[in-house]
């Protein structure tokens, strides 16, 4: 599997080959959502368009790629959560953080990069996260951490503001009832519709808050697929603000900030983006 067989989970695979093929690829990511989501392979997949022979980036079939995905990489290190997934009892040994740090500390084997996947990463403790914390702070030259999480919010602030978080959406998010509705808006707010107009259709159709949250996760699928396929009225520099604007909106929301507002705001910062 390569980045491009993940633009099913939305806009992040794409934005990640742009990353790598411009050559900005950070030190810490979180790759987050919901445990029905492949993101181990999403991660690997990241991992082979980092460290690909191939110019391509990714191609799936050089050794480096074949590697990864029997994970016998010798520069890839991946930890995984006892317990399972979706359940709420994920667990990450403190000594297993500790472990994977003593690695990380040594020079890549065989490539460029130490490249680190901590799957779970919701089960690690506080104390856990706040010793993992020195290694995203003074990382080796070249280390990439993909931290994959079903809820940043379960991660400590500092480990947060130290990564590039990506959410990953759910396959169902397409086809769910609630998936017309941000396309339309997204129309409605593109086309300078009447803010009220746009107001009462979402309050008209959003009832709570799992389906505001929902209708986020629609929405920001609707822009992935506008960056993706070119959108004429706007800029890719406009809709990764618009992603980013989303992202801020479900975060929000999760802080229990009311949803009408919320999405009232959001609706004003899209028209006039
Ligand atoms: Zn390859």
């Amino acid at each position: 599997m390569t980045l491009k067989d993940y633009n099913k989970y939305g806009a992040a695979s794409n934005q990640l080959q742009k990353a790598v093929l411009a050559g900005k690829i950070s030190h810490g990511y979180i790759f987050e959502g919901d445990y029905t989501l492949d993101k181990v392979g999403f991660a690997k997949a990241f991992a082979k368009a980092i460290l690909c022979e191939s110019e391509e980036g990714g191609c799936g079939k050089c050794p480096v790629c074949l590697q990864i995905d029997a994970e016998s990489f010798p520069d890839l290190h991946i930890i995984r959560a006892d317990g399972e997934a979706g359940k709420g009892n994920l667990s990450i040994k403190d000594e297993a953080i500790v472990t994977l740090q003593s690695k990380m500390k040594l020079k890549p084997a065989v490539s460029d990069r130490n490249i680190v996947i901590i799957q779970g990463a919701d089960g690690m403790t506080v104390r856990a996260q706040n010793r993992f914390l020195k290694s995203l702070e003074e990382p080796v030259a070249g280390t990439v951490v993909m931290i994959l999480s079903e809820n940043a919010e379960n991660l400590l602030p500092t480990i947060n503001s130290r990564c590039v978080k990506f959410r990953l959406l759910s396959e169902r998010a397409e086809d769910c009832e609630a998936y017309g509705l941000p396309g339309e808006i997204a129309e409605m707010a593109f086309d300078k519709k009447f803010f009220f107009d746009i107001k009462n259709k979402l309050d008209g159709e959003i009832k709570d808050k799992e389906a505001a949250l929902k209708f986020l996760d629609g929405a920001e699928k609707v822009f992935g697929i506008f960056l993706r396929e070119g959108n004429s009225k706007f800029s890719d520099k406009k809709l990764i603000n618009c992603i980013n604007m989303i992202e801020a909106a479900r975060n929000d929301i999760r802080r229990n900030v009311g949803f009408k507002y919320v999405l009232r705001n959001l609706v004003l910062s899209l028209e006039e983006a």
